[in-house]
């Protein structure tokens, strides 16, 4: 039997983590990307076990290894005075747990490894979809170039600000959260007198909070210092920022968020924008996947992770379905959305948990940091890291 051909909108994480998944599952698989060259923005990420297992079945294991570094631990510290809130390890503990590592990586090392996975030559660089037209034999992508490309079926991995989406659905513009999330990377050697461990620290404070880990092979030290802004006036959602307005967010904070601030040469600005859950997730033989259909603020860093296992899902639905796409595309959204919609749900919360003023609620919030564990309750743990994408879609299709 001929296979199925998929085209896949969107060469993020998101898009290229499906293509390798479905051409995994057998599929053919055509990748479009927008953009000329693939592109990833200046600053970190965190994958968590529950999606770094998946690439590693990927055939991904050395080379993320080679170019991530693995967390010793988790930790919380007062904004103030840098007590430390509460601490959980990360390392050798999490991944005898869960079987796969915690990994932080420079964004651009993750989309390489990814593209050299499926094959960079083979991505269709500088196709931007305009138009998505689906018969009963096919679906047809439109790019703004003036080709088309056809396909069995089509998955939109087209990020926040999803083409495919708009197409099939209409447009509705994303909420700006009132959040603004400045990044940005401090070459190692100048953050080296700190003597920091190799924990993802999360500094948290009235309206704000700071995130810092290293990552590209400890070369350097990401952060993450996000703040409350009443509005977000600019058209585009990411700009160029000033260190020293940065710095001034964080006026009476605990003197190292300054230190490391002031060691970047360069600071980069995210508004960061929210969405209710999306009702619909696909349409006869398209479906949408990560941030295209289920977009969420960064407070858990799971939104890269979570668009890895809509991937893998969607992989082995359309695998266990025999290739039947209505009844593969129904697993996939009966499995992926309660949990990305819980993933959602519980990133929002801590938008409010990070950024407590000080008070009652704060000294209780400080309480559970420190007797429940930093990232939620031991199961809720189990049930975000311990997760696998592609065993639970095999068990979903043995029900009748
Ligand atoms: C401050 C911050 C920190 C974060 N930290 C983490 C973290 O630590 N861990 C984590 O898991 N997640 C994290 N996230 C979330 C994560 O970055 C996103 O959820 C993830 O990148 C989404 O991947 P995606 O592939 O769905 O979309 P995107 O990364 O947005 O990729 C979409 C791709 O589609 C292309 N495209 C768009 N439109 C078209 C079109 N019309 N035609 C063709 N191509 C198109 C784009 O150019 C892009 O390459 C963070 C987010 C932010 C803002």
């Amino acid at each position: 039997m001929k296979p199925l051909h998929a085209l896949v909108i969107g060469a993020g994480i998101g898009g290229t983590a499906a293509a390798i998944a479905l051409r995994r599952a057998g599929l053919d698989v055509s990748l479009f990307e927008q953009t000329m060259a693939q592109r990833e923005v200046g600053a970190g990420i965190q994958i968590s076990p529950n999606a770094s297992r998946l690439l590693r079945r990927y055939g991904l294991a050395d080379a993320m290894a080679r170019a991530a570094v693995r967390p010793a631990a988790v930790v919380f510290r007062r904004w103030q005075d840098g007590r430390v809130l509460g601490r959980e390890e990360l390392g050798d503990v999490l991944e005898d747990r869960y079987g796969s590592p915690y990994y932080h990586f420079h964004r651009a090392d993750l989309i390489a490894l990814l593209a050299d996975a499926f094959g960079r030559k083979e991505i269709k660089l500088g196709r931007r979809l305009i138009n998505v037209e689906q018969d009963d034999s096919g679906v047809t992508a439109h790019f703004d170039d003036g080709t088309s490309a056809r396909g069995d079926l089509l998955i939109g991995a087209d990020g926040i600000h999803s083409r495919v989406r708009e197409c099939l659905f209409g447009e509705e513009k994303p909420r700006f959260s009132g959040q603004i999330a400045y990044r940005g990377l401090a070459p190692v050697e100048r953050v080296a007198h700190l003597g920091l461990p190799l924990d993802v620290t999360n500094w948290v404070g009235p309206g704000g909070h700071f995130v810092h880990y290293f990552v590209a092979a400890g070369r350097f030290l990401n952060f993450v210092a996000v703040s409350e802004a009443a509005t977000w006036t600019r058209e585009q959602w990411s700009d160029r920022g000033s260190i020293s307005d940065a710095v001034k967010i964080y006026e009476g904070w605990h003197p190292q968020i300054a230190t490391i601030l002031n060691a970047v040469d360069e600071t980069f600005k995210w508004a960061l924008f929210d969405r209710n859950p999306f009702p619909e997730w696909t349409q006869g033989r398209i479906a949408l996947l990560g941030d295209a259909c289920h977009p969420m603020l960064p407070f858990m860093a799971q939104g890269a992770a979570q668009a890895i296992e809509d991937g893998a899902a969607l992989a082995a639905c359309l695998k266990h379905a025999a290739f039947d796409i209505p009844s593969a595309f129904r697993a996939y959204v009966t499995l992926r959305k309660p949990r990305a919609t819980e993933v959602q749900e519980r990133s929002r919360a801590n938008s409010i948990s990070f950024h407590m003023p000080d008070g009652p609620q704060q000294v209780e919030r400080d309480h559970v940091l420190a007797t429940r564990g930093v990232r939620g309750s031991p199961e809720a743990m189990n049930r975000l890291y311990g997760y696998d994408a592609e065993a639970v879609a095999a068990t979903l299709e043995e029900k009748p």
